[in-house]
């Protein structure tokens, strides 16, 4: 039987519409619109395409953004200022720097000078850590993303075996740290899983991921993930987004994996779009959190 598709679009503008609500109450209540600045430096064609969605999905929810732009030759000492303004700033509830940042600039520095309640990104070390220990201020958007897909599918990982590729710090770890709690804002059978994180010092990767109930796949290479590495019925997660001369591809051999597969995200309409979804929620709650 042919796999279920995992709709991420679907369930993106199913979160927005709650959050258009939510987000309507605050301001009634409060008279202030949560706000998000977004900070692009350099002309990367693709960072400037998620900038864009992103911004266009603060309005379609009623958030007001703001978008920052420098050029690609900023110092760092220029973006850490603009991050201190915008710190400051009290119209600013979320800050969000789109990465990657021009070679001159230290990534680390500028995220953690992004203040914690402004982090909508939840990468600061200090909701990484809160995020680790258990007691999240945010969710890291990615990661949130692909554990609501399960939970609003109604596919529990609890108790299951939740194989993880990749261990970047956007991705990978933090996406096996959310499976592995104890307990999830979404409840436990959203976490409780056994998690194995692999990367590219693995060894025997094929025989690993077929031991997965969950397959997330977040490597950056396109259709890494072929038929031979998924278990029969697995339920498979594809967090890749590749540009190739055919188009946007994901890491999994969608077509060679679908028919194996119980379940499975598409790409593009999988990850992406509830990624957006958690940057939303997460700019709302900071718009909560920062009421005086
Ligand atoms: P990184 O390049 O930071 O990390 C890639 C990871 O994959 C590393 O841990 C690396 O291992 C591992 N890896 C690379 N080659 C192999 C291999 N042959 N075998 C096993 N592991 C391997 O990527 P990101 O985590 O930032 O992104 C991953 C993908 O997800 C990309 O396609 C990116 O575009 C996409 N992405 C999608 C998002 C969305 O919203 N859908 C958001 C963010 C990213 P090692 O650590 O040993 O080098």
């Amino acid at each position: 039987m042919p796999a279920k598709i995992l709709d991420g679009k679907q369930l993106a503008s199913q979160i927005e519409a709650e959050l258009a609500e939510q987000v309507a109450d605050f301001l009634e209540n409060n008279g202030q619109q949560p706000k998000l600045a977004a900070v692009l430096v350099g002309d990367d064609p693709a960072s400037g395409v998620y900038v864009k969605n992103k911004r266009l999905a603060c309005e379609r929810v009623g958030i007001d953004s703001e978008l920052v732009r420098l050029p690609a030759e900023t110092s760092e000492d220029e973006l850490l200022s603009l991050i201190g303004r915008l710190n400051h700033d009290d119209e600013v509830n979320g800050i969000l720097v789109q990465l990657p940042l021009p070679r001159q600039i230290r990534e680390q520095k500028v995220l953690d000078a992004v203040h914690p309640l402004k982090d909508v990104d939840c990468f600061h070390p200090e909701n990484v850590g809160l995020m680790v220990q258990g007691r999240p201020r945010y969710l890291p958007c990615t990661p949130h993303g692909c554990v609501q897909i399960l939970h609003r599918y109604g596919i529990p990982v609890a108790g299951k075996h939740v194989v993880v590729v990749g261990r970047s710090e956007i991705v990978g770890k933090p996406v096996a740290a959310m499976f592995a709690q104890k307990d999830s804002p979404l409840g436990p059978e959203a976490c409780n899983a056994t998690v194995t994180l692999c990367h590219s010092r693995t060894h025997d990767l094929p025989a690993i991921c077929r031991l997965a109930d969950v397959l997330v796949a977040a490597i950056g290479k396109p259709r890494f993930i072929t038929a031979e590495m998924v278990k029969p019925d697995a339920v498979v997660i594809d967090v890749g987004i590749n540009r190739t001369e055919q188009g946007l591809c994901g890491d999994v051999d969608f077509a060679a994996v679908e028919p194996i597969a119980s379940a499975i995200t598409p790409v593009p309409r999988g990850v992406g779009p509830m990624t957006i979804a958690m940057l939303l929620v997460n700019t709302l709650a900071a718009a909560r959190g920062q009421l005086a």
